[in-house]
């Protein structure tokens, strides 16, 4: 963070409710965040990320054009109220965050600063020993126009992520955009069919022998203004995220909504002679398609969008295996992921209503336009170790380890052992290197086994009968390859061994 002109300093946990009044997330975070009065009664909340503080201090701070860009960061506990917390590492309510914040004088400073983050975090990534990948992502409760993730590669996951190996496109599933396989179609006479008590897609298709993705699937939802008719093609899910960036807050409609909007109950609905505005999923702009006939019992086939009825087409399913990639055809891959970092433009969302203001060349006072960007660091020690482990344990990537090695005196009671102990521990201790030594006096089993559970890169084993010969033995935990040395140069020998291991 430094290295790309950043300044370290530490703002308050306890936050007055006022600022996150005044940006509004008071109100628009629900439950997450831990609420509390002081004892005059006021509202306050803590800190689950900065945004509001560090503009508070922006709009004190900054004057002029003269005191931008400026860089500044954290490392600091964090507190969300997580509906689901887990027992790991991954979700929990208390964490510690890196978080750093951008304050530029216009949009190209704000590209500078973001591409500087982006270009930081690769490197931290790569040294903490991480694969990972940089996805598009959805802003979120960040809001702002642009933002990106960090995504390293683990079946312990919690997100999905879309890659597409030959252009390079990768995307949070939230906001990733894909297209279906398109569909042949032989059939276009228009005609009704006898369904009786068959409403879903899997029924009809089944009754009908006839695959999902000839279907349209037709779903009702209330908004505050009027209702949408939303169409998907029958293999297709819809994407709550994308049809809520459309239509704004919406909802299911009731079995008796539909029946009072539609004139059909549910099971039934298809999208011919509605005078309501109809979504429909791109890929269904072409194509002949069987779906409800707007009568009980009854479906239709034929159906063909365009000739027989009317809608705007978006972008409204979730992206799957199988489809391709949005931008050059080819076939897209989906993974889980663990998110280990995200940088936001958040452009003027704080700085206007907290007044962040400075005054330009010309002495016109603007907003200061900022970035928002998080580490995670317990996230990181989650992804190294799903993504550095063998079935005896942890294996951690050297830069992050607890320790660089470890040192396993197999009796604690033998004198020359302890004496070499001394020695190794202390001359290691003083060329930097970090060791943990146990010293329990338990079997050497019960030692081997815990030091690879705990999986410090490089183990040194000290043993009574080796001893005699002068001899130690110094192990990798990453490859198993072991190595035995001369008790006299054997702090050199160490220092070698571990700076060639993995
Ligand atoms: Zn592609």
């Amino acid at each position: 963070m430094e290295a790309i002109g950043a300044q370290e300093i530490s703002m308050p946990i306890l936050h007055p409710a006022e600022v996150w009044q005044k940006t509004g997330r008071w109100y628009e975070i629900k439950d997450e965040m831990f609420r509390l009065k002081d004892r005059t009664d006021r509202d306050m909340c803590l800190g689950m990320t900065h945004e509001e503080i560090m503009t508070w201090l922006a709009s004190r701070e900054i004057r002029s054009y003269r005191h931008l860009p400026q860089i500044w960061y954290q490392i600091q506990t964090k507190l969300r109220d997580e509906a689901r917390p887990k027992s790991g590492v991954l979700r929990t309510r208390e964490f510690i965050m890196k978080d750093s914040y951008s304050f530029d004088m216009d949009e190209q400073g704000l590209e500078e600063n973001y591409h500087l983050h982006a270009k930081a975090y690769h490197r931290i990534f790569e040294r903490c020993g991480l694969a990972f990948y940089q996805v598009e992502s959805d802003p979120g409760m960040m809001g702002g126009a642009t933002a990106h993730e960090f995504m390293a590669p683990s079946p312990a996951g919690e997100d999905y992520v879309i890659i597409c190996k030959s252009c390079g496109y990768t995307a949070n599933i939230e906001v990733a955009s894909s297209v279906s396989p398109a569909i042949e179609f032989s059939d276009c006479r228009l005609e009704e069919i006898h369904t009786p008590g068959k409403k879903t897609v899997k029924e009809v298709s089944y009754f009908m022998n006839i695959k999902p993705h000839y279907f349209i699937k037709s779903l009702l939802f209330i908004t505050d203004k009027e209702p949408v008719l939303a169409l998907l093609r029958g293999d297709q899910e819809l994407h709550e995220k994308k049809l809520l960036k459309i239509i704004g807050n919406f909802r299911q409609a009731t079995k008796d909504e539909i029946i009072s909007t539609l004139g059909v109950e549910p099971g039934f609905i298809g999208p011919i002679g509605h005078k309501i505005q109809i979504l429909g999923d791109l890929s269904l702009k072409e194509g002949s398609y069987i779906t409800g006939a707007n009568k009980p019992d009854y479906h239709i086939k034929g159906v063909m969008p365009n000739v027989h009825f009317n809608a705007e087409w978006h972008d409204l399913h979730v992206a799957k295996e199988g489809e391709q990639c949005s931008k050059c055809n080819s076939l897209i891959r989906i993974e889980k992921a663990i998110e280990i970092g995200n940088i936001f433009k958040l452009g003027t969302k704080y700085s206007m209503p907290l007044n962040a203001v400075f005054l330009d060349k010309e002495g016109q006072e603007r907003h200061i336009i900022m970035g928002s960007y998080g580490i995670g660091p317990a996230r990181i020690a989650a992804a190294a170790i799903e993504q550095n482990y063998d079935k005896d344990g942890i294996i951690w990537p050297k830069n992050i380890a607890p320790f660089d090695l470890e040192i396993i005196p197999l009796s604690v009671n033998d004198k020359k052992t302890m004496e070499v102990l001394e020695i190794l521990s202390g001359g290691l201790t003083e060329k930097g290197i970090e060791v943990i030594i146990d010293d329990r006096d338990e079997r050497p089993g019960v030692k081997f086994k815990d030091a690879d559970l705990i999986g410090v890169p490089v183990q040194v084993v000290l043993g009574e009968k080796s001893l005699k010969d002068n001899q130690i033995e110094i192990k990798s935990r990453r490859t198993k390859e072991t190595k035995k040395v001369p008790v006299d140069n054997a702090i050199e020998e160490i220092i070698a061994f571990f700076r060639q291991s993995e």
